[in-house]
């Protein structure tokens, strides 16, 4: 929670109508784009003037969220979205804890921002680049967040369908469906209530996990095709080329979720996904384990990345062979 004194501070901020631009991490997920789209739709009621400013472009699976077509791209329009900072009063930054997660060149932007800077994310180890900081690694998600500094200034009521079907799209992504540890009965009662605002559920799942294409279901089949097993260490990892991302006519987001079969196998404690991408020269990396293995650590430690001690995300240099021959031989050295 924010202290009395934060609360109070914001409020009087938001007071008066002001330029607020909220702004997700790079390559922003369901909770990325939950909670800022919630933030904003609690924000529009009170005058504000407000926009949502992604990195860069956010996956077709979320392109149903409400309002997601008024978000603006940065590195698309970066002129424009440069200028929109320069005029801001406020800036919220959700879903990540430290600058560079925008991108090298919106990173720069921001970092010349003479701003108030909100932040509320759930990840490890925050940088301290906000005026206010709602940081807090307990929490699944940052939409749950959202939720209680929404209860926390005391505005409930502006709690409507719109905010509680982004919010409750976040809660239910950084859960895997409310099935990971950080899914408390706080999260369940937060998920009540959103229903009993409106929230349609079932709707909401439907429309983010049962609305593949065909291609996407043939690029998981070669993905699975693909997993590796290091029985010994408890690890398996995937490989997907970029060659093979074409074949499948890859879209962003058709990728997402993959990374968990890993870890459906009975013995494995350690997955990881490699994911070629030659237009950016890197190898996207996800790391997930079960149990006490930290992969916030790992990605830390090797692979340029962070995250939670049971999801994080990191990035290689190196070739694709060359990443998980490095893997391979950091795994057999520190997982025996
Ligand atoms: P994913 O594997 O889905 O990209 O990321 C898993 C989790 O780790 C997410 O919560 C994501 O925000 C976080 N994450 C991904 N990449 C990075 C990174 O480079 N640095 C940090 N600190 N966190 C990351
Ligand atoms: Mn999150």
């Amino acid at each position: 929670m924010m202290t009395d004194i934060e609360i109070e501070a914001i409020k009087d901020l938001l007071a008066s109508p002001k330029k607020i631009t909220i702004i997700p991490h790079r390559n922003p997920d369901g909770d990325a784009m939950g909670s800022t789209l919630g933030l904003y739709h609690f924000l529009v009621q009170q005058n504000h003037e407000i926009l949502v400013m992604a990195p860069n472009e956010f996956p077709d699976f979320l392109a149903w969220l409400p309002a997601s077509e008024k978000v603006v791209i940065f590195e698309k329009n970066t002129e424009t979205c440069t200028e929109i900072l320069n005029k801001s009063d406020i800036i919220f930054t959700l879903d990540f804890n430290a600058l560079h997660r925008v991108g090298e060149i919106m990173e720069r932007t921001l970092s010349k921002l003479d701003k108030t800077f909100i932040m509320i994310d759930h990840h490890q180890f925050p940088d301290s680049f906000a005026k206010y900081t709602f940081s807090d690694t307990k929490y699944g998600s940052t939409c749950e967040m959202v939720y209680h500094f929404i209860h926390q200034l005391n505005q409930q009521k502006l709690i409507n369908k719109a905010v509680a079907t982004c919010i409750y799209t976040g809660i239910v992504t950084d859960s895997g469906s409310f099935r990971y540890p950080a899914t408390t009965s706080t999260t369940h009662r937060v998920v009540a209530d959103l229903i009993d605002i409106g929230v349609e559920n079932s709707k909401i799942h439907n429309q983010l996990f049962d609305t593949s294409s065909y291609s996407r279901l043939q690029l998981l089949g070669r993905a699975l095709q693909n997993m590796k097993l290091m029985l010994e260490n408890k690890t398996s990892y995937i490989t997907l080329s970029q060659a093979e991302l074409d074949e499948f006519n890859f879209e962003k987001g058709d990728t997402e979720g993959i990374v968990n079969y890993g870890l459906s196998i009975d013995g494995i404690d350690f997955t990881a996904i490699f994911i070629e991408n030659l237009a950016e020269g890197i190898i996207k990396i996800s790391f997930r384990s079960q149990g006490s293995f930290d992969v916030n650590q790992f990605s830390r430690s090797y692979f340029g990345g962070g995250g939670h001690i049971n999801a994080a995300g990191g990035k290689s240099d190196k070739s694709l062979a060359e990443t998980v021959i490095e893997f391979e031989r950091i795994v057999k050295e520190i997982k025996k």
